[in-house]
């Protein structure tokens, strides 16, 4: 039975000569895993071969199983073309891609975080380097780390943030020192650190930030930094690897 949904491709890969395989977020579906045969050759039945990041309406047998889907019809339009233009911030879209589909399972829905993702793709793809308000790093933060606390919201995995997962201590600008451990998935004073083997220490003024949306919004390049660098070591201890395009987002 053939299903349609509308979608964002996040993620391809060379199959055959002709064949990609092709992993969509669709917004009433989830993730989507499927063949496009024959989407690499001349006359490809989705346009030419498909690209990261387009997005239209799909058309795909309904999965079974592990198996993959058949993808019968892709209408591909490169709305996020902005992307293309800022390699930073194509390196941050990357890094939503891939935590958007190593952290959801194959035909969950998310129809709000579908259209989160699609939201920070295209305010991402309007950052210019040349932005006066902020830097190119600031302003990709600003998007990304919303998007990810989102995402592990989504999933069902959100930190506590607001007192110490272990003595329950409500967190205060009064804390001299804060942890944030992935085990204890949030926030873990300085008097109960010392039980917990894997944690990062936080600034005050990250753990503030974390606790007030607005505070967030009007946070720094540094701040928005740290934050991410402890959101990285989380989705490393999560999936028990570094995601793969996080150096790329780090380490500028
Ligand atoms: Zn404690």
């Amino acid at each position: 039975m053939l299903k349609k949904d509308e979608a964002v491709c996040i993620r391809t890969i060379d199959y055959s000569e002709t064949s990609q395989i092709v992993t969509f977020f669709g917004r009433a579906t989830g993730k989507i895993r499927a063949i496009a045969k024959g989407s690499k050759r001349p006359k490809s039945p989705f346009g030419g071969p498909i690209e990261t990041f387009s997005c239209g309406p799909i058309v795909f047998t309904e999965p079974r199983g592990q198996k993959l889907s058949v993808l019968t019809e892709f209408e591909q339009r490169n709305i996020f073309a902005g992307l293309r233009s800022n390699l930073f911030a194509l390196n941050g879209a990357f890094l939503a891609a891939e935590l958007l589909s190593s952290l959801t399972i194959d035909s969950d829905p998310h129809p709000q975080l579908y259209e989160g993702f699609k939201q920070f793709l295209q305010s991402t793809g309007h950052l210019t380097v040349s932005s006066e308000q902020m830097t190119s790093k600031a302003g990709l933060l600003a998007r990304l780390v919303p998007f990810q606390l989102n995402l592990l919201q989504e999933v069902g995995t959100f930190p506590v943030l607001d007192h110490c997962t272990n003595c329950k201590r409500i967190f205060s600008n009064e804390w001299r020192e804060v942890y944030f451990s992935s085990s204890a998935n949030g926030l873990v004073c300085r008097d109960c650190e010392a039980s917990f083997v894997d944690k990062v220490k936080l600034s005050p003024k990250v753990a503030a930030c974390l606790n007030d949306s607005k505070l967030m919004s009007g946070a720094d390049e540094k701040t928005l930094s740290e934050i991410e660098n402890a959101l990285i070591y989380h989705f490393t201890e999560i999936l028990h690897r570094p995601p793969k395009t996080a150096r790329y987002v780090l380490n500028r």
